[in-house]
């Protein structure tokens, strides 16, 4: 979801009380950094935010982080954000990438990958937020309870991911192929993603992937 590049959209982020800047510096202690020792959830490729500012919202007893590349996405979150003004939940504009140098062992208890992008081709399939890559990033800093919660239209990158998690001895469950009509709907946050593709009939595919015991 890259919206044209926004002017100022950058000098906005760094000026919002919602957004960290240097996020490496929490590495270990975002529960510090928070001011209690809820559960910390993350959503890596937030985009506008609609999905995690709900969720924030729902459940003030979790800590919520969004993580977003681009500036000019991160920004319309923010905007939502300074209206709601939601404790729990701040956002730091980032490539996750390099996810290992902000979070440490066993900090976060679970992390929404909705709509991710598919990187069609097998030779950027590392870049795939679900790719075996990612999921040994993940290891490092997700609890051994903690999940990953997959939501996504893509077929192509639903059947990879489910294989790619089961061959890095994930634990998948709770599989389903048509999330709105499925026991899991209830409860269910619709992205933005989700809500334009379901509108155009696609089926949702949902899964949720448990680290391997360590
Ligand atoms: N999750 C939102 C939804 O479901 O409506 C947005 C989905 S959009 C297809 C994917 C988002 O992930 C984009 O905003 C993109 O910039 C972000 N993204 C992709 N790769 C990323 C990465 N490595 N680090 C952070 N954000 C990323």
């Amino acid at each position: 979801m890259r919206l044209r590049n926004i002017p100022g959209a950058r000098d906005e982020i760094v000026a919002s009380p919602y957004t960290i800047k240097n996020p490496e510096e929490y590495k270990g202690r975002w529960t510090e950094y928070f001011g209690n020792d809820h559960p910390i959830h993350l959503e890596i490729g937030t985009g506008k935010g609609k999905f995690i500012i709900e969720l924030a919202k729902r459940n003030p007893d979790i800590n919520y982080i969004g993580i977003e590349k681009f500036s000019s996405v991160l920004i319309r979150a923010l905007a939502k954000q300074e209206e709601e003004e939601l404790e729990n939940l701040i956002f730091i504009r980032f490539d996750a990438d390099e996810i290992e140098n902000i979070f440490d062992k066993d900090e976060i208890d679970r992390i929404y990958l909705n709509f991710s992008d598919p990187w069609p081709k097998d030779r950027h399939a590392k870049r795939r937020l679900t790719s075996d890559r990612f999921l040994g990033r993940y290891i490092n800093f997700l609890k051994s309870t903690g999940r990953v919660e997959f939501k996504t239209d893509n077929r192509d990158l639903f059947d990879y991911s489910l294989e790619t998690a089961k061959e890095a001895g994930w634990e998948v469950k709770d599989v389903t192929y048509d999330l709105h009509s499925s026991e899991w709907n209830e409860g269910n946050i619709m992205t933005e993603y989700e809500e334009r593709f379901s509108a155009q009939g696609n089926p949702i595919f949902r899964m949720v992937e448990c680290p391997p015991s360590r």
